[in-house]
């Protein structure tokens, strides 16, 4: 033992402790945020009021709450696509509007949002090529998105030709394709049926799993909630606030998972914390 080097020359400079100090380790860090759309005007809306919220990267965080209560706009927030009334947001320890122009987030809808008249693979390379990235760069990386989401072989495919589900995974494979470290999804599997849903949750679990993304997730269901989550964000309206933060602690998620007691402890839980609010 005594070859070896003391603790504090072993430890890793690019490693800091997070207990050390939280701020640049932070994938994204919301302070004091709150949201007036049309303030002054007959028709303002108070969308969000204090907000405070700070994502470590790997976690995969939902926020659910009622409709309007502002998840779309504190997505919208993140995604820089919206500015703040007050507060800050910074993403990757930037201001987000820094963080959309690196492009350190993916973000995908309700709707896949493909184009018909290009083939799937080529709706993947669109930003790519947005981008000026060159021909075969573009056809590499598209590539093996297709790969990651399982859709290898409908590279040549048009959009109207494959499921909604499969239309889910190539809008999945276009926001990964800069290989963000964040992806920002809003509901993006409210229009699948149940077991179609299912599945897509399983899929976008094992691509995060896989990707090492931090998630950042959109939804009106509470089971997709907690099956999905680390954590999951409860949100109140009126303005909209974070009314709770429920830690789910499931481990790894399997078809056992949605028969398990815990897992159903947690739906009660999550379910009760959006009763109180809606009192
Ligand atoms: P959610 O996604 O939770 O359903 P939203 O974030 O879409 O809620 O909306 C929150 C509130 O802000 C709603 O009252 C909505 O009408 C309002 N809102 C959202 N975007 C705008 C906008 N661009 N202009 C005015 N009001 C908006
Ligand atoms: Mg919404």
């Amino acid at each position: 033992m005594s070859e070896q080097p003391p603790v504090d020359e072993v430890a890793a400079p690019t490693a800091p402790d997070p207990a050390d100090d939280a701020g640049p380790s932070l994938v994204i860090d919301i302070q004091g945020v709150t949201k007036v759309f049309n303030p002054g005007r007959a028709n303002q809306v108070d969308a969000l009021a204090e907000i405070d919220l700070a994502v470590a990267p790997g976690e995969f965080v939902t926020l659910i709450g009622p409709s309007g209560c502002g998840k779309s706009t504190l997505l919208r927030l993140i995604a820089s696509l919206v500015a703040p009334t007050s507060g800050s947001v910074l993403v990757n320890a930037k201001p987000a509007e820094q963080a959309r122009l690196d492009r350190d987030y993916g973000m995908a809808f309700q709707t896949a949002g493909l184009f018909d008249w290009r083939s799937v693979v080529k709706n993947i390379e669109l930003p790519l090529e947005l981008m000026g990235w060159s021909k075969s760069d573009r056809r590499r990386r598209a590539t093996e998105m297709l790969e990651l989401v399982k859709l290898g072989e409908f590279a040549g495919h048009h959009p109207s030709e494959l499921s909604g589900g499969m239309q889910q995974r190539v809008a999945i494979a276009r926001a990964l394709a800069f290989r963000p470290s964040l992806l920002l999804m809003d509901e993006p599997f409210g229009a699948l049926d149940e077991m179609t849903r299912e599945h897509m949750q399983d899929e976008l679990l094992r691509i995060w799993t896989e990707t090492g993304t931090t998630l950042v997730f959109v939804t009106h269901s509470i089971p997709e909630a907690v099956y999905l989550s680390t954590r999951v964000v409860v949100m109140s309206p009126r303005p909209g606030r974070i009314a709770a933060t429920i830690p789910v602690d499931l481990g790894e998620r399997s078809a056992a998972t949605r028969d398990d007691p815990a897992f159903f402890a947690k739906v009660t839980e999550v379910r009760t914390a959006l009763r109180e609010e809606e009192a």
